[in-house]
């Protein structure tokens, strides 16, 4: 199974992700992960990728598709995969489907986390990640056990450059600028679940897999 997640940066869907893939034990593929692991490292894709990110701005398609045909390929994909933060643009979308296609699989769910942009806003300002193991957390809502430390491994607590203010609003309208072409392709081919997140109800990235969780079992 392969689930894809749409929704904009910051909307929690990599923390549904997860979630999801960990309890239908499916590999967690996140391309902004990978491309963060080749900055650690100093490799040439990181270095090339470095100057795109740092602006908020899309990685060249060549570029992030041959980086995730790659990793398509690792053993532990064998179940399928849950996507997040690719495809972003209409290309990656249909060389997707291809590379899906001659593993003689396709994308079962394309899930869209939709949460208005300026809650958004706020919750990536409030957001620190760990420099060690990249762990999220919400200062406000899930803050550390101690300011400034990973209460996973003791690592450091920092704001990603892409989530201070003025990166993550062209982030937002990165994201705005494919976001329906995605949608619609996967609306077409008939895979698309909206789920509301982020409104007065308050429902949590953990509420947002637990509700898809309980779709794909019913379907
Ligand atoms: P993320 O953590 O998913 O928000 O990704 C962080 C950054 O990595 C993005 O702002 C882009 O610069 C880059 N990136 C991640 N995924 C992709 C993708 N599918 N296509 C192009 N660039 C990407």
């Amino acid at each position: 199974m392969f689930i894809v997640l749409l929704g904009a940066p910051g909307s929690g869907k990599g923390t549904a992700g997860k979630i999801i893939a960990e309890d239908l034990k499916l590999a967690h593929i996140s391309t902004g992960d990978l491309f963060r692991e080749n900055l650690k490292n100093e490799t040439e894709l990181g270095k090339e990728a470095k100057e795109y990110m740092d602006k908020g701005e899309l990685v060249p398609d060549k570029v992030t598709i041959k980086m995730l045909k790659d990793r398509l390929n690792s053993d532990d994909v064998e179940n399928g995969a849950v996507l997040d933060g690719f495809p972003r643009t209409g290309v990656q979308a249909v060389s997707l489907d291809k590379m899906l296609g001659e593993m003689n699989a396709k994308v079962d769910m394309a899930l869209n986390i939709d949460v208005p942009f300026e809650e958004i806003v706020e919750r990536i300002a409030n957001r620190r990640s760990c420099k060690n193991c990249g762990e999220i957390y919400n200062v406000v809502f899930n803050p550390p056990k101690q300011e400034g430390i990973c209460d996973k491994c003791g690592g450091e607590l920092y704001q990603r450059e892409d989530q201070k203010p003025e990166v993550v609003e062209n982030r937002l309208k990165v994201y705005s600028e494919t976001a329906e072409e995605l949608i619609n392709h996967y609306k077409n081919a008939g895979v698309l679940y909206d789920a509301k997140a982020g409104d007065a109800v308050g429902k949590t990235s953990y509420d947002v897999a637990k509700e898809v969780e309980e779709y794909i079992k019913n379907k």
